[in-house]
């Protein structure tokens, strides 16, 4: 893979069962000279997770350290197939970043049609800015559908490095190998994101890189290559958000 500028998908002590502090993980992030480290708790859907009160005071995290751009955010859980968020729009609009994603914690999986309509409803959703791994066969998709909504509603969907070391989840290095190649045919960005749970896992891509050199991904559609066009992803979808 080429330099990787920045990693949005990564947790710390306040999601309950990741061991790192802000400080931490903004420090080692600079060790690895990224632009931009994003730390996106998990929403309360999952147990020990931070309290929606948590996001209403991260105003006081300052917001550039050791040369990084931290984006403090959250992965907010889609809750069912109305793409119910756990996160209400009082707190999501304290949020820099807005994961939304599927936990078998507090979402069960129904048929396919209804999988993809949970998560096309989140895409939809001005709100959010990316869909975490929506890759484990246990809670099937319909990949076409999915990247084609991810392309109208301006949406990035996400290749997990995490999810691919996974014993529990089904098929994700053949479901992430479907999302490169739809994204590819429809010519729609992705993003990767490590999840890390730990410093020593930022920017962790080397599980995504075989599945990549695999169906030979163009370095264009990685988003993670270029922090500029990044933040004004982002930026965009901030002009349609519900709640300012
Ligand atoms: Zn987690
Ligand atoms: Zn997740």
């Amino acid at each position: 893979m080429k330099e990787i500028k920045l990693d949005v998908h990564t947790h710390t002590l306040a999601s309950g069962h990741a061991y790192g502090t802000i400080n931490e993980m903004i420090k080692e992030a600079s060790n690895r000279n990224l632009d931009i480290l994003g730390i996106t708790e998990h929403g309360p859907g999952i147990p020990g997770a931070c309290n929606p009160f948590y996001f209403f005071n991260i105003k006081v995290v300052p917001r550039m350290q050791y040369g990084v751009k931290l984006m403090l955010g959250a992965e907010i859980n889609i809750l069912d197939y109305k793409g119910t968020l756990d996160l209400k729009p009082e707190h999501i609009k304290h949020l820099d970043l807005r994961i939304a994603g599927i936990h078998f914690q507090c979402y069960k999986p129904r048929s396919i049609d209804e999988n993809t309509t949970a998560i096309i409803n989140a895409i939809k959703n001005p709100d959010i800015d990316i869909i975490s791994h929506p890759d484990d066969g246990h809670c099937p998709l319909d990949y076409e559908a999915v990247v084609k909504a991810a392309k109208e509603y301006h949406t990035l969907l996400e290749l997990n490095n995490n999810a691919l070391r996974s014993s529990s989840r089904l098929n994700v290095a053949q479901n992430q190998e479907t999302l490169m190649k739809l994204s590819m045919k429809y010519d729609v960005p992705m993003i990767c994101g490590s999840d890390a749970h730990y410093m020593n896992d930022i920017a962790n891509y080397t599980c995504i890189e075989p599945i990549i050199k695999k169906v030979n991904f163009p370095d264009k559609l990685i988003i993670n290559y270029d922090s500029k066009k990044f933040e004004e992803y982002i930026n965009e979808n901030a002009k349609n958000r519900l709640y300012h």
